[in-house]
C-alpha cells in the first residue's frame, strides 16, 4: 500500500476515532443546551449506535457537519423502533384474550388471532376471506346492525353487547370494539374488531338476578318475586275484572321434624314438599316458598271462595301422602289461610297479611284445615302482635302466675292432684287466658321459658303443700308441643327436680295427644327418657288427634285424660257418650288411669263414674285459682 493511502487510512481512522470522543462528549454537551431532543440524543450515543456515528464520521469528514449525522441517526433508531413497535403489537395480538379479526375494506377477513379461534371455535383458513356476517346468531335485527355501521361511518368507533355464533352453533355474548383504519389517504382501508366472550359474566349475571328472586333451597320464587308477580297479576285482574286467591301455606309441626331429625332432613323434606306442589298446579298459579315452611300461592282467574276452599282442599290432600326421605317415612298436616282479591283486599302486602291472619286462625282450630280471612282477623291480628311484644315483659315483670285446678278420683271424691295453669295478669287487660297468649308464646319461641318457669313454680309449690301436711299425689304441668319434640325437656325436668328437690313421681307431665302423634317415633324416645327419671306421663286432649292405638300401646303413659269436648254432652249425648265410654275402656284394657276434664255438673261426673273413669276435673269440682285459694276441705259428692 502507498504511504499516501496508508496516512490517508490513519487520518480517516484517527478522525472516526476522535470524532467518535467528541460525539460522546457532545452528547452530554448538547443535552444541557436542547430540552426534549437533548435526552434523546444522548441516549443514542450511549447506547452503542456507534455505526450511526461511523456514517455521521464520514459525513463528518465530508461536510463537517455534525448535526446533520445527528439527524440521519435519529432516524435509523425510529425505524427500529418502529420494527419493535410492530413485533410487540404482533406478540400482543397473538398473545391477548380478546379475540380480534381485521377485515379489509370490502369486509373480507383478512386476519384473525389465536383468541378468535379459542372463542369461536373456528380455524384460521375456515374464515380468511370470508365476512364476519357468517357468526351472525340470528337475535338481532337489522336495524341493530345498521345503526353498528352508521356509528362506525360518523365516529369510528363502534362498541357493545352483540351475540354472535360459535362454530358449534352455540350463541354467545361478546363485548366487541369494532374500529376503522384509515389509510395514508385518509380513506377507510380496514376494520379491526375486538372482542371478549361475555357468556361467563352473563350467566353469573343471570345467576346473581336468580339467587336475588329465588329461595336457593327450593329453587321457588321467593317473597320479592312472589309479591312482584302477584302485583302484575292484581294489576291484570283489575283490568280484566277477575278475582284472584292468595293462599298461604303453613306445614304443621314442621320445626318437631328439624328439632328432632335434623335440619338436613328438615331442608330435604322442605324440597320434597316444594316439589310436589310444583306438580299439583297449572300455569296460571304462582307458587313461592316465603321462608321457612311457609309457601304461597296466588291463583289468577279465581273468583269465588268455593274454588279457592277447593284449592286448598286439594293442597291439603296432596300433602298427605307421606314423603319418603333418607329411610324416614315422614308425615305431614297442613294448614292454609285464603284471603280473596279484591272482596277480602286490593293489596299485595294487605292480602298477604289476611292471609296470614286467616292461617293463624286454621292452626289454632286444630291445624290440617283451611281457613277464610274475615275482617275481624284483623283485630285479632293487632292483638297477637301486641301480645307477643307484652308478653316477653311480662315475663321479667312477674305478670304470670300459676293456677291451681283441683283434681279428684270419682269414686272417693277425694283430692287427689292438682294441675298447674298459667295465667296472665295484665295490668290494662286483667286476666289474659292461656288460650289467648300460649299460641302467641309457641310462635315467638317463648313458650320453652314460659313452660319451664311454671314447671319450676308448680314443683316449688307441690314441696311447700308436702311441708304444710297436704296430701297431694300429683301436680301437672302442660307441655306444649314445641317443646315436647326437643331434647332439652330431659334435662330441663332433671334441672327442676333437682334444684326443688320435689319427688319425680308427683310430678305429673300432659302432653297433647295431637304433640305425640305428630311424631311417635321421637315421642315414644322423649317418654322413655322422662319415665327413667320417674315422673308421671299423662296424654291431654285425648280424642282429638289421631292416635294410632298400636302407637298408642307402645307409649309409656299412666294416663289418658279425655278432652272436655267429649264431656261437655255428657250423658245425653249419645256421640260424646260412646267416645267416652270407648276411651275409657282403651285406657283400662292398657292399663292407664283415665281422667276426665271439664266436668261442670254432676251428671256428667256420674256418667263418667259409672264408666269406671277415674278421676274428674273441672268446674264442678272447682275452678283453677292461685294456690293459696285452694279448698282442700270440700270434696263434693257424687250422687
Ligand atoms: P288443658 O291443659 O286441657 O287445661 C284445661 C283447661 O280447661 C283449662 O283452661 C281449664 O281452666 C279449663 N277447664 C277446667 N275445668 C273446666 C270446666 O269445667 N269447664 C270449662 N269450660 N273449662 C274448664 P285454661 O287454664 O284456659 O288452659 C287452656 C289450655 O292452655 C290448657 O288446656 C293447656 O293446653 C294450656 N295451658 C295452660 N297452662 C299452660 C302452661 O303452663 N303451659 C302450656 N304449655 N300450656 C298451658
Ligand atoms: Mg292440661
Ligand atoms: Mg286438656
Amino acid at each position: 500500500m502507498p504511504a499516501t493511502y496508508r496516512d490517508a487510512l490513519r487520518a480517516a481512522l484517527l478522525y472516526l476515532l476522535l470524532s467518535v470522543v467528541w460525539l460522546q462528549i457532545s452528547g452530554y454537551l448538547l443535552n444541557s443546551f436542547f430540552d426534549s431532543s437533548a435526552e434523546r440524543l444522548r441516549w443514542q450515543l450511549i447506547n452503542g449506535y456507534v455505526w450511526v456515528l461511523f456514517s455521521a464520521g464520514l459525513i463528518f469528514i465530508a461536510r463537517a457537519r455534525l448535526l446533520r449525522c445527528l439527524g440521519i441517526g435519529a432516524k435509523l433508531r425510529e425505524r427500529d423502533a418502529d420494527r419493535m413497535r410492530l413485533r410487540q403489537a404482533t406478540a400482543v395480538f397473538d398473545c391477548t384474550r380478546e379475540g380480534v379479526l381485521v377485515t379489509n375494506r370490502e369486509g373480507a377477513i383478512v386476519h384473525v388471532n389465536r383468541a378468535f379461534m379459542e372463542i369461536t371455535g373456528y380455524d384460521g383458513e375456515e374464515v380468511l376471506g370470508e365476512r364476519p356476517n357468517m357468526f351472525k346468531s340470528g337475535r338481532h335485527p337489522a336495524q341493530f346492525y345498521q345503526a353498528m355501521f352508521a356509528t362506525l361511518a360518523s365516529a369510528g368507533e363502534w362498541s357493545g353487547e352483540i351475540w354472535n355464533r360459535r362454530k358449534s352453533g352455540e350463541i354467545y355474548p361478546q363485548w366487541q370494539t369494532i374500529r376503522l383504519i384509515h389509510d395514508d389517504d385518509g380513506q377507510p382501508s380496514q376494520y379491526v374488531a375486538v372482542f371478549s366472550d361475555i357468556s361467563a359474566i352473563k350467566n353469573s349475571e343471570h345467576e346473581l338476578m336468580h339467587l336475588a328472586h329465588h329461595d336457593p333451597l327450593t329453587d321457588l320464587p321467593n317473597r320479592l318475586l312472589f309479591s312482584d308477580r302477584a302485583e302484575q297479576a292484581l294489576a291484570s285482574a283489575q283490568v280484566h275484572k277477575r278475582g284472584c286467591a292468595l293462599l298461604m301455606i303453613d306445614l304443621d309441626h314442621f320445626k318437631m321434624i328439624n328439632d328432632s331429625l335434623g335440619h338436613t332432613i328438615g331442608d330435604q323434606l322442605l324440597k320434597a314438599v316444594a316439589g310436589r306442589l310444583k306438580g299439583m298446579f297449572d300455569p296460571g298459579i304462582t307458587l313461592a316458598r316465603l321462608g321457612g315452611d311457609e309457601f304461597a300461592v296466588l291463583a289468577e282467574c279465581c273468583p269465588q271462595l268455593v274454588q279457592a276452599a277447593a284449592l286448598a282442599q286439594r293442597i291439603i290432600n296432596g300433602l298427605k301422602e307421606p314423603f319418603a326421605i333418607d329411610g324416614h317415612q315422614l308425615f305431614i298436616n297442613t294448614s292454609i289461610g285464603i284471603s280473596l282479591f279484591p272482596s277480602d283486599a286490593l293489596s299485595v302486602e294487605q292480602l298477604l297479611r289476611n292471609a296470614d291472619s286467616a292461617l293463624f286462625k286454621a292452626k289454632s282450630t286444630g291445624r290440617n284445615d283451611y281457613a277464610l280471612y274475615t275482617e275481624e282477623l284483623t283485630a285479632h291480628a293487632q292483638q297477637r302482635v301486641e301480645i307477643a311484644f307484652e308478653l316477653r315483659r311480662a315475663l321479667d315483670q312477674q305478670e304470670l302466675q300459676v293456677y291451681y285446678q283441683p283434681v279428684h278420683d270419682l269414686k272417693t271424691s277425694r283430692l287427689m292432684g292438682v294441675e298447674a295453669l298459667v295465667r296472665w295478669q295484665h295490668p290494662q287487660r286483667g286476666l289474659v287466658s292461656p288460650a289467648e297468649f300460649i299460641p302467641v308464646a309457641e310462635r315467638t319461641g317463648l313458650i320453652a321459658e314460659i313452660d319451664a318457669w311454671v314447671m319450676a313454680q308448680a314443683c316449688r309449690q307441690m314441696c311447700q303443700w308436702q311441708q304444710d301436711g297436704v296430701v297431694l299425689s300429683f301436680v301437672a304441668v302442660n307441655i306444649s308441643s314445641r317443646l315436647f319434640a326437643r331434647r332439652e325437656l330431659y334435662q330441663q325436668v332433671a334441672q327442676v327436680l333437682h334444684e326443688t328437690g320435689l319427688e319425680p313421681a308427683c310430678l305429673e307431665l300432659e302432653v297433647t295427644e295431637s304433640a305425640v302423634m305428630d311424631d311417635p317415633e321421637v315421642a315414644l324416645e322423649q317418654m322413655h327418657r322422662l319415665r327413667e327419671l320417674g315422673v308421671r306421663l299423662a296424654i291431654d286432649d285425648f280424642g282429638t288427634g289421631y292416635s294410632s292405638l298400636l302407637r298408642l300401646k307402645r307409649l309409656p303413659v299412666q294416663k289418658l285424660k279425655i278432652d272436655q269436648g267429649f264431656v261437655a254432652g255428657l250423658p245425653w249425648d249419645e256421640d260424646d257418650a260412646a267416645i267416652s265410654r270407648v276411651i275409657i275402656a282403651l285406657a283400662q284394657s292398657m292399663g292407664m288411669q283415665v281422667h276426665a276434664e271439664g266436668i261442670e255438673q254432676v251428671e256428667q261426673a256420674a256418667f263418667l263414674l259409672e264408666q269406671g273413669c277415674d278421676l274428674g276435673q273441672g268446674y264442678w269440682f272447682g275452678r283453677p285459682v292461685p294456690a293459696g285459694q285452694l279448698n282442700w276441705a270440700h270434696a263434693p259428692v257424687i250422687a
